[in-house]
Order: C-alpha cells, then structure tokens, then sequence
C-alpha cells in the first residue's frame, strides 16, 4: 500500500476529498504519512529550516525566551514548549545558549509536541541529557499544560497543518480524473484557505497565556493581508513539484494566515499579538550579527565562510529574511518582547 493507493481507493468508495483530508492523509497518515516515515531536512533530504542552517537561529530564540521570561519576573516554574521541533536542533541550541541564564533551566519544564514517531526518536537522541526535565506529547490538549506561565515556539509548524480550500463557497476537493489525481475547481482568484486546526491551537495556548502569563513566538511563512489565493505547495528534493503529484513522498505545506492567527489570538481577552515583523529584521533586532561575530572569532576560515553564509541565508530579504516572518502574542499588561521593537543601542 501507498498514500497515493490509499487515496484512490477512498476517492473510489466515498467520493472526492476535501484538500484538508488530502494533506493530513498525505502528511500524518500513521503508515504511509510523509512525516510518519521519514527525517525530511537537510541537505539530502526534500528541504532544510532555518535552525538546519545555522546554530545562531535556536541560540537567538533560546534568548528569546529567556529575555521574556525575565520580563516577567523570572517564575520560579515554568513550561518550555515547541511545536514540531523536527530534528530538535532548534531547542539543543537553544537550551545551550542559555545555560549561563541564572534561574532559568531550574524553572523551566520542556514540553516537545510531535505527531512523527521517527522525529522523536532522533529528537529524544540529540536532546539526550540536554534538560533535567524534558517530555513529549503527540498532540496538544490543554491537560498536557500544567498552570504555569508558557512559553511558545512554533518554527515552521503551522505551515504543516491541513488547510481547506474555498471556490467562492465551494470547497475544493481532490478527485480521480482518467486514473489520476486531479482538483475539481480551479484555483481562480477567489479562492480562500482556512486552517482551523491552526486556529484552535492558537486559541488553546493564548487562553493558557491569558491566564497564566508567558509568550507565543510563531515563525514561518505567510501573509497578512486578506486572501493569498492557492498557496498549497509541495516540495521533494528542495525543488517545487505538482501538489499532486507525490502524496505521501513530498513535503506538502501552505502559507500561513497571520492575520486569522492574530485575530483567533484576540478573541481571548487580554492578550496582545506583536508582529509579524520580517525574519531578518527580527534577528538582526536580536543581535545575529553580534552573535556571528563571535562565532568566528574561533572559528577557521572554511567554517567562518560556513557561519556567515547560513547567516545571510536567514536574513537576507532574497533569501529567509522577508519571506519569513515572525510573531509572537503575549499578554497585554507584558512589555514589548525582544524583537519586535527596534533596540536600544
Ligand atoms: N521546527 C522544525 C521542523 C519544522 S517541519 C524546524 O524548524 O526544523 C514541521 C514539524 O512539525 C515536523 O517535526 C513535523 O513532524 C511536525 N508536525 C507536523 N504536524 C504536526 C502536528 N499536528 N502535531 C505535532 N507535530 C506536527
């Protein structure tokens, strides 16, 4: 069996498949599911994130966290929780990075949600010994979350749930057309995403936030200006392919809606949504450059060229810098979080 049999076979007995259903199968299914089989990044594999590139990213957003944990008083307790921590390279150095921060590693518990059995597993290995206290959940309920201040980070996740497609007021389904995969409305300009999976996240943790304090910082791909159009994607080899064309053996994503991320956010009272403000921006604003820097002060030639070209790669606007965008939602009566207001120098 495969996610492309399987589809067909569904489509045979019950009909077309909504775009949501085709992703989550092609995703998640616990068999065949594309993140279910695999470890997809790097440079072997279909693509590569940000922490992938270059350790400054998760040592930035380690500081991140504890610049906003101090903000607030420094709690005693606290939860650390990521959102498809993927290979976990992102909190290993992050947890590195902060190491020397008096106080915080004592506080924090860290919480890793992964759905993928075989991230896990190389997740579990590379942050082995890392934290005193450390656990993993499949899937977020607000059970998993002890009545603590919360502190976020969501890196290249919310483009990985299943969206749905509107045509007007049309869903947009998957069908069988001559033996193939095929949509049955065209992706014209009225065309409307939603990601309601996305949406009850949000409104899980900023009800926790509202109530127990902490931060949310989501980085990813998106817009923020009413409807984008068609922006389901599939890539396999670091090269844009068909969406239809390998379910089950390519990364399938859509571009993040931050505007119904933010306005989720603040149907629950009290809470404030920073951002988005461009990647480059904000970890220029966190102080990138400095952190390079320093990285190539011991560091020879060959791997100084290495440190500065995945820096360019995640600020420069051709590159991560723009297109990338990051924002975080906090409670109202919190200072400003790093990041999103230009520092004092
Ligand atoms: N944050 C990582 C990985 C991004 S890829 C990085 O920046 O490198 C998306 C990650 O989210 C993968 O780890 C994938 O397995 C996970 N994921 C996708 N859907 C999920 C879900 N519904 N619940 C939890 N994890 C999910």
């Amino acid at each position: 069996m495969s996610i492309r049999a399987l589809l067909e076979q569904r489509i045979r007995e019950r009909g077309p498949v909504s775009i949501a259903e085709y992703m989550e199968l092609a995703l998640a299914h616990p068999e065949f599911g594309y993140y279910m089989t695999r470890d997809p990044f790097g440079a072997k594999g279909d693509f590569t994130t940000a922490p992938e590139i270059s350790q400054v990213f998760g040592e930035l957003i380690g500081a991140w966290v504890a610049s906003t944990w101090k903000n607030m008083g420094e709690p005693a307790r606290a939860t650390l929780l990521e959102l498809g921590p993927g290979r976990g390279t992102l909190m290993r150095d992050a947890l590195r990075a902060t190491q020397g921060v008096e106080h915080f590693h004592d506080a924090l518990r860290v919480i890793l949600c992964e759905t993928s059995p075989v991230l896990t597993d190389i997740q579990q290995e590379v942050l082995h010994k890392k934290h005193r206290s450390m656990g993993w959940i499949e899937e977020l309920t607000p059970d998993d979350l002890p009545p603590l201040p919360l502190f976020v980070i969501a890196n290249e996740f919310f483009d990985a749930l299943p969206i749905r497609q509107l045509v007007g007021r049309k869903e947009r389904h998957v069908m069988l057309q001559e033996g193939k995969l095929a949509f049955d409305l065209p992706a014209s300009k009225k065309l409307h995403e939603t990601c309601e999976p996305a949406l009850e996240i949000i409104r899980l943790l900023t009800t926790h936030i509202a109530q127990h304090g902490g931060a949310l910082l989501i980085i990813d791909y998106g817009y923020e200006g009413g409807s984008k159009g068609d922006t389901l994607q599939a890539v396999k080899q670091q090269q844009f392919i068909d969406a239809l064309a390998l379910p089950g053996e390519s990364d399938l994503t859509a571009h993040v809606d931050f505007k119904a991320l933010a306005k989720a956010a603040h149907s629950v009272k009290g809470i404030a949504v920073h951002g988005p403000v461009p990647q480059g921006l904000f970890l220029k604003r966190l102080g990138a450059e400095l952190r390079a820097t320093a990285l190539c002060k011991n560091a020879d030639s060959a791997q100084q060229q290495a440190i500065l070209s995945g820096l360019e790669r995640l600020v420069a606007p051709t590159q991560m810098g723009e297109l990338f965008k990051a924002v975080a939602i906090t409670r109202k009566d919190m200072p400003k979080p790093e990041g999103f207001y230009a520092p004092r120098r």
